[in-house]
C-alpha cells in the first residue's frame, strides 16, 4: 500500500472521534444566506488512527531533543524545561492584552525586570520587547536611527554601511527601511577592512550595522575603532546581537560605542523558536534613541507598574507588547543563571566551539585560523576539488551518521561553507561523537565519493528539490473530486 502521508488520505466516510455534548443553550439559527452549501471537507478519521498519524509524523522530524544540532548562526541553543513551566503559569498564560493595568501588575513587572537585566547585560539605557523576531528588531532599530536623524533636520543620511560578513538579514532590513546598502569588505583576517570603512563613512552615512561576532564566528578586533569612525562621520552604530551567547557577561556592546542593539531572546536567552514557538527581537538603545521607542513600555509608576509611550515614538511595530511569554522564559533563564552563570555560559559556548574546531581541523580546512567565538566555518573547497564531494554532500552524509548538518553555503564569502555552532550545553562526549561523524564522512569522501552524492539513505526524505520546495510550495490538498 502506498504510504499515506496526509490526514485527508486517511479519511473514510462516517469515521470520526469528536464527542460533542448535547446542546444545552437556546439555538440561534444562522440566517440562510450566511450558511455554507456543501459541508466542510474535514478528514473523517478515528481517534486511534488520528493519534498514530501525528505520532508517526512527529517521529520523522529531528530537533534539539533528538540529538546534536550544530546549525550555525540561527542555532537553537538551550531550551530548559523550566522556561515552559514558567510560561504555562495561569497568571502569565491566561491574561488578555486589554486587561486593566492593575490586574496584570506581575506581567508588567516581568517586562520591567527583563528590561533592566538585559540593559545591564548589553550596556543600553532602555529596551522594548515589541518586535517578534531578530530581523523585525533590526527593522525597528533602523526606524529609530532614521527618526533620530530626522528629528535633527538631518535628512541627507540615506546610506547604511554593512560589512560583507554580516548576517543576511542586515542588508535586507536596511533595504526594506528605504536605505541604500554600502557593503564593506572584510580583510584577510575576516574582520572589517578599516580603510574601506573610512572611505565609505561620510555625511550621507545614517549608520553601520555590525553583526558581532560576525558570521565567520570572529569577534572584530577593531571594534572600538569601527564605532569611532562611524560616529566621527555623524552616523549611528547598530549591533546585531542575535547571538549574544559568546559575549554575554564578558563585554557590553554599549561600552563599545553602540547606540542600538537587537537580541534574539529566542536564541541566546533560551525560548524555543522556529517550529517550537514564536520569537522576540528585543531592541535596546542608548538615551539618545529612547524618545523614539515603540508604544507600550512597562515602567515603574507609584508602587507598581504602568504602560507608557515615549514622546516621539515611531509607533507600534507589532500588536501590544510583543510575544510576552518569550520574555517570561528569557527572564527565567537570566535569573536561573545569575551574574555568575551568564559569563560561565559564554565561556562554555566559546570553549565548545574551539574544542570542536580544533578537532575537525585534523581533517577539514577552516575558513580562518585562530580562536573563534561561538561558531566557526569550514571550507570544503579543497575536498570538492580533490574528491568531487561538496559541502552539500558532506551535510547529507552527516544525516546518515545520525546528526543534523551544520548551516550550508553561508556565509557567502566562504567557498563551500559549512558553519558549525555546537552551543554551550553539549557534553564533551557529544562533541567527540560529532567529530567522529565528520571524520567518517571525510574518509568516505576519500574512498567512495559516489556514495556521498547519493546520501542520505537512512532518512524518510532524501534529497528534496529545495528550490522548488521554496518557490512552488504545495500548500493546499487537491481533493480527488476537484
Ligand atoms: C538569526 C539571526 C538574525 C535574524 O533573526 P530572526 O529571529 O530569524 O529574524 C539576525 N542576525 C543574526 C546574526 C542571526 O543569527
Amino acid at each position: 500500500m502506498a504510504e499515506q502521508l496526509l490526514i485527508f488520505e486517511k479519511s473514510r466516510e462516517g469515521r470520526g472521534c469528536a464527542l460533542m455534548p448535547p446542546c444545552d443553550v437556546p439555538r440561534e439559527e444562522i440566517p440562510e444566506v450566511l450558511r455554507r452549501k456543501p459541508a466542510p471537507r474535514l478528514p473523517q478519521v478515528a481517534e486511534v488512527d488520528l493519534s498514530r498519524h501525528y505520532t508517526q509524523l512527529a517521529k520523522r522530524t529531528y530537533g534539539v531533543n533528538d540529538g546534536f544540532y550544530p546549525l550555525g548562526s540561527c542555532t537553537m541553543k538551550y531550551n530548559p524545561k523550566l522556561g515552559d513551566q514558567l510560561a504555562a503559569l495561569p497568571g502569565f498564560a491566561g491574561v488578555h492584552p486589554l486587561q486593566p493595568e492593575h490586574t496584570v501588575q506581575g506581567c508588567l513587572q516581568v517586562l520591567a525586570e527583563a528590561e533592566r537585566a538585559l540593559c545591564e547585560i548589553t550596556g543600553m539605557d532602555e529596551m522594548t520587547f515589541q518586535p517578534a523576531a531578530g530581523a523585525h528588531g533590526e527593522y525597528l532599530g533602523l526606524l529609530l536611527m532614521k527618526a533620530f536623524h530626522r528629528s535633527r533636520g538631518d535628512t541627507r543620511r540615506d546610506k547604511i554601511l554593512i560589512p560583507d560578513a554580516a548576517h543576511g538579514t542586515n542588508p535586507a532590513t536596511a533595504a526594506m527601511g528605504g536605505m541604500q546598502v554600502i557593503s564593506i569588505p572584510s580583510d584577510k583576517r575576516g574582520c572589517v577592512d578599516l580603510d574601506a570603512l573610512r572611505a565609505a563613512a561620510g555625511e550621507d552615512t545614517a549608520g553601520l550595522m555590525l553583526t558581532n561576532p560576525n558570521t565567520l564566528g570572529l569577534f572584530d578586533e577593531n571594534i572600538l575603532e569601527i564605532t569611532k569612525i562611524v560616529h566621527d562621520a555623524g552616523g549611528l552604530c547598530y549591533y546585531d546581537g542575535a547571538n549574544l551567547n559568546p559575549i554575554m557577561g564578558m563585554v557590553r556592546p554599549g561600552d563599545m560605542g553602540f547606540d542600538v542593539i537587537h537580541l534574539n531572546l529566542h536564541k541566546t536567552f533560551s525560548p524555543p523558536h522556529g517550529g517550537g514557538g514564536p520569537g522576540a527581537g528585543a531592541v535596546g538603545c542608548k538615551a539618545l534613541l529612547v524618545p523614539f521607542l515603540p508604544l507600550y513600555k512597562a515602567v515603574a509608576a507609584g508602587d507598581g507598574y504602568a504602560f507608557s509611550s515615549p514622546a516621539q515614538s515611531v509607533g507600534s511595530v507589532r500588536s501590544f507588547y510583543g510575544n510576552f511569554l518569550v520574555v517570561v522564559r528569557a527572564l527565567g533563564y537570566i535569573l536561573t543563571l545569575g551574574a555568575e552563570g551568564i559569563p560561565q555560559a559564554a565561556r562554555q559556548a566559546v570553549l565548545s566551539a574551539n574544542y570542536l574546531k580544533n578537532r575537525l581541523a585534523q581533517r577539514y580546512d577552516m575558513a580562518h585560523d585562530g580562536v573563534c567565538m561561538h561558531e566557526f566555518v569550514i571550507t570544503a573547497a579543497r575536498l570538492k576539488k580533490e574528491t568531487g564531494v561538496s559541502a552539500m554532500d558532506v551535510a547529507k552524509g552527516l544525516l546518515d551518521q545520525g546528526i543534523h548538518p551544520p548551516t550550508m553555503y553561508f556565509p557567502l564569502i566562504v567557498e563551500e561553507a559549512l558553519m558549525v555552532e555546537p552551543t554551550e550545553t553539549e557534553a564533551r562526549e557529544t562533541l567527540d561523537a560529532a567529530a567522529e561523524a565528520f571524520f567518517a564522512v571525510y574518509d568516505q569522501a576519500q574512498t567512495d565519493p559516489e556514495s556521498l552524492h547519493r546520501a542520505p539513505v537512512t532518512t524518510p526524505v532524501r534529497r528534496p528539490d529545495e528550490v522548488a520546495a521554496a518557490r512552488h510550495p504545495k500548500l493546499r490538498y487537491a481533493f480527488a473530486q476537484e
